[in-house]
């Protein structure tokens, strides 16, 4: 559990986002400080994964502003916005979104590879998250040959790899039993921590969201004030 710090690595500000006559976003304000791990919860359809969108500059909101340390990031242009996608951001995604043709080291090594880097310095890198994660001697595995907690942890390594200011995780222990989903869901805040980075996951397991430092709740697309461990603040 962290303080808040005066530093927020990630802000959002009056946030909208329409689909024709749907309002998933109503002007929503999310801030996120250094090494935070803030959860979004809230019922299906209610916004959350389009608050996610917006705030990682995948989604570009119809209204409102996204800074990045300090940077405004929802109006720059798309191939900019795609580069700091790769650089300065990790996402874990329900179905890890594993190439399954590749092995897991390569997997986590893809992100620095498209930045450029060698593809043996890439795979070493790659291979430090695998002790963490609890994958030794699962390096060389394609995730086919992976279980599914294994594959979610490969997801966490490549999201971690290149050392983003934050994470950004939708639902990623939905698909997972819950005893699994609760080991791959504390090892992502650990991680995420001892990375140094910023952690925004959405679930709608109250379980998943105890291990956050705050919980902010999606209704109808907009915010309804904090909850849960926010209170310890
Ligand atoms: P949640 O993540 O809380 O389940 P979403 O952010 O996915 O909610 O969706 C919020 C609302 O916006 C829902 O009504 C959903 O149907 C709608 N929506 C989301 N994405 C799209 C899209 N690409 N096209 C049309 N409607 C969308």
């Amino acid at each position: 559990m962290i303080g808040r710090m005066s530093e927020d690595v990630l802000s959002g500000i009056g946030l909208v986002k329409r689909f024709g006559e749907t309002v998933a976003l109503g002007g929503v304000g999310l801030q996120v400080a250094r090494g935070e791990a803030v959860a979004i919860m809230g019922p299906s359809g209610s916004g959350k994964s389009t608050l996610l969108h917006c705030l990682a500059g995948i989604t570009r909101p119809d209204a409102g502003r996204v800074h990045l340390l300090g940077q405004r990031i929802d109006t720059i242009g798309e191939r900019r916005r795609s580069e700091l996608r790769r650089t300065r951001f990790g996402f874990v995604f329900q179905f890890g979104q594993l190439l399954p043709e590749l092995p897991a080291e390569e997997n986590v090594a893809l992100p620095l590879m498209l930045g450029g880097m060698p593809r043996t310095k890439a795979v070493g890198r790659a291979r430090d998250w695998f002790g963490p994660l609890g994958l030794t001697g699962k390096e060389r595995r394609r995730p086919g040959e992976l279980s599914g907690g294994e594959a979610q942890r490969v997801a966490i390594a490549r999201a971690l790899v290149t050392e983003p200011a934050v994470v950004f995780a939708d639902e990623p222990t939905g698909a997972l039993d819950q005893a699994t989903g609760h080991t791959v869901m504390g090892l992502l805040v650990d991680s995420t921590r001892k990375g140094g980075a910023s952690l925004v996951v959405v679930t709608h397991d109250p379980e998943v969201a105890r291990w956050c430092d705050r919980v902010v709740e999606v209704r109808d697309g907009l915010l309804r004030g904090a909850a849960g461990a926010e209170a310890g603040r």
